[in-house]
């Protein structure tokens, strides 16, 4: 049955309720609480646009080089390395996360998008040992070596 719902944001909308009536009615109470869909998406973007804008100031230090790739692969990469080099920075030294630092293949980010931490720091030391010496940007020279 379609009911119509006074948010807690003060915004109606239709919901589908299913269920017995008390169900139905248990539904309803607790929809009333919570805010409507599109409060809900203005509030979920503007804690990833903080979460973004924290990352960002995390890795403002590191210098990051430019990736390469199609436009819309370097767009969703950097932010993709931005995020997790927020994270690994915070948690690692940068013996274990210097290599994530000189990945500049926007489609290395995306395919490991998923990875654990670990995985993402090891994919990256392994991915660079395999890179020719020549390949490595000279700005691996002014990190810390850890061998
Ligand atoms: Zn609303």
């Amino acid at each position: 049955m379609e009911q119509r719902i006074i948010h807690a944001c003060g915004h109606e909308q239709a919901h589908h309720l299913t269920g017995y009536d008390s169900q139905q009615e248990r539904k309803a109470r607790w929809l009333r609480t919570t805010t409507c869909r599109d409060c809900f998406v203005v509030k979920k973007r503007a804690e990833e646009a903080a979460a973004a804008a924290l990352s960002s100031a995390a890795v403002a230090h590191l210098d990051l080089p430019l990736l390469t790739g199609t436009d819309r692969q370097i767009s969703w990469a950097s932010t993709i390395r931005t995020k997790r080099l927020a994270e690994v920075t915070a948690l690692c030294g940068v013996a274990d996360y210097h290599a994530c630092l000189q990945m500049t293949d926007a489609k290395w980010w995306i395919d490991h998008r998923d990875q654990t931490d670990v995985d993402l720091m090891a994919a990256a030391t392994q991915a660079l040992d395999t890179q020719s010496v020549t390949a490595v940007t000279a700005s691996i020279t002014d990190m810390p070596r850890t061998t």
